[in-house]
């Protein structure tokens, strides 16, 4: 069942863009919300059941209710917060060779990266893996335990606004994901053991997906504070809980999540150009230096992030060499190729594929933080593959520059904003 009906992508009149638009559903009203990836002002019926409520003109999905659960999000959150604490303090994995046992806990790729002269590798990758893991998922319990108790303050949406745009910088499950290919690739010549820590991460990564998957956040900004339940001529909305106001409010902080508002953000367009080139200026360096060098008995063995491909496909992995190629290879360079798609476009005031690009740019945010496999298998066997006199790895001068790129270019997917690409096409026609 779809709940509105569908229309043209195009609208017929550009004039129509930002009206608000009432869409016709026999279920009841949930209030008025701002489609954050084109703009457009609804009024949102409650999707009821298991099925999907998408907005009237990009068809991007704004809720969803199969599969969410409140309940299920708190439990999943909590069981991860507290699953934190064991997995970094515990073991993650060993290597004994010749009577010789190295172990390694999550925090020892960072003092790995540190000791061999990446200090800011060693802070983006702590940050990533332990300091922000604690963070979403200690702001998100509290978030949801009160409203579970019935709790209502109003310093509730900012902390759920934070918690969310942690979301996609917590990385345990890409670091799980990292260390999987990782031990494919060592397990065949050297002797890993999982230990308990290793266990505890497994559970934390696992319940980190199932908790984005309870989680259905519009319901949550509802119960943080009601939406306005009817449209008004001239609404904007917030970029971060998607609260409708009335336009005369720009420049002042949501209502609800404390985070300015702006008909469109200021300097996006700018920021988003900037951190693209920064990118590209570092791509060649990421892949055509080494990621990591091993040193096994004084013979040394380089890896590109290429070379670490072709071994997986030596090794028959193909899954492995598939995943890795799509994360490291085609994800950076297909943002880098739509960012610039999407500022040209803006530039030239096209009114073409308008939907389409809502649609690409959508899903490169999502997937953005998946190219970090190959700093995170750097990061778990670094300090394992630590056997005095027999074998070590060593940090290329690739993996500052490949870091670097991939998290430009999910800032500049962040600041970027997709309803300048509906705004311009619609100036093209005033
Ligand atoms: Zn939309
Ligand atoms: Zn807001």
């Amino acid at each position: 069942m779809r709940l509105f009906p569908r229309r043209h992508p195009h609208p017929r009149r550009w004039t129509e863009i930002f009206t608000g638009v009432e869409a016709a559903s026999v279920n009841p009203p949930t209030g008025v919300i701002a489609c954050p990836d084109c703009g457009a002002v609804q009024a949102l019926r409650s999707p009821g059941g298991h099925v999907i409520a998408r907005c009237f003109r990009c068809r991007g999905i704004l809720e969803r209710t199969a599969g969410r659960s409140l309940d299920a999000a708190a439990a999943c959150a909590l069981a991860v917060f507290a699953l934190l604490f064991p997995a970094n303090i515990l073991p993650l994995m060993r290597v004994s060779v010749a009577g010789a046992t190295t172990r390694t806990r999550i925090i020892s790729g960072v003092f790995g990266f540190w000791h061999q002269g990446w200090p800011v590798v060693a802070l983006v990758v702590g940050f990533e893996v332990v300091v922000i893991p604690f963070l979403r998922f200690g702001l998100l319990v509290v978030v949801l335990g009160a409203l579970r108790a019935g709790f209502q303050a109003p310093w509730m949406g900012p902390v759920f606004r934070w918690s969310q745009y942690l979301d996609e910088w917590a990385m345990p499950d890409v670091f799980l994901f990292g260390a999987v290919i990782g031990y494919a690739r060592v397990a065949p010549f050297l002797p890993v053991t999982i230990d308990p820590g290793g266990y505890c991460f497994i559970a934390v990564a696992i319940l980190t997906l199932m908790t984005r998957a309870a989680l259905e956040r519009r319901a949550v900004w509802r119960r943080i504070a009601a939406p306005a339940a009817r449209t008004q001529p001239d609404m904007i909305g917030c970029t971060a809980c998607d609260l409708a106001v009335p336009g005369a409010l720009e420049g002042t902080p949501c209502p609800r999540c404390r985070l300015r508002l702006w008909r469109l953000k200021p300097r996006a367009y700018a920021r988003t150009i900037a951190l693209t080139l920064a990118a590209v200026a570092l791509y060649p360096i990421a892949y055509t230096y080494p990621m990591e060098t091993s040193d096994r008995i004084s013979s040394l063995h380089p890896y590109s992030i290429l070379t670490g491909v072709r071994k997986l496909l030596h090794a028959h992995l193909w899954l492995f060499a598939a995943i890795v190629f799509t994360a490291s290879v085609l994800i950076p360079f297909t943002k880098l190729l739509l960012l610039s798609w999407f500022t040209v476009s803006i530039h030239m005031r096209s009114t073409r594929h308008i939907p389409l690009k809502t649609r690409l740019y959508r899903a490169i945010v999502g997937i953005g933080r998946w190219s970090h496999i190959d700093v995170f298998t750097v990061a778990v066997f670094l300090p394992l593959m630590h056997l005095p006199g027999f074998l070590r790895v060593i940090a290329g001068r690739a993996l500052p520059a490949y870091l670097a790129v991939v998290v430009l270019t999910m800032l500049a997917t962040d600041s970027f904003d997709p309803r300048a690409l509906w705004f311009a096409a619609q100036s093209r026609h005033e």
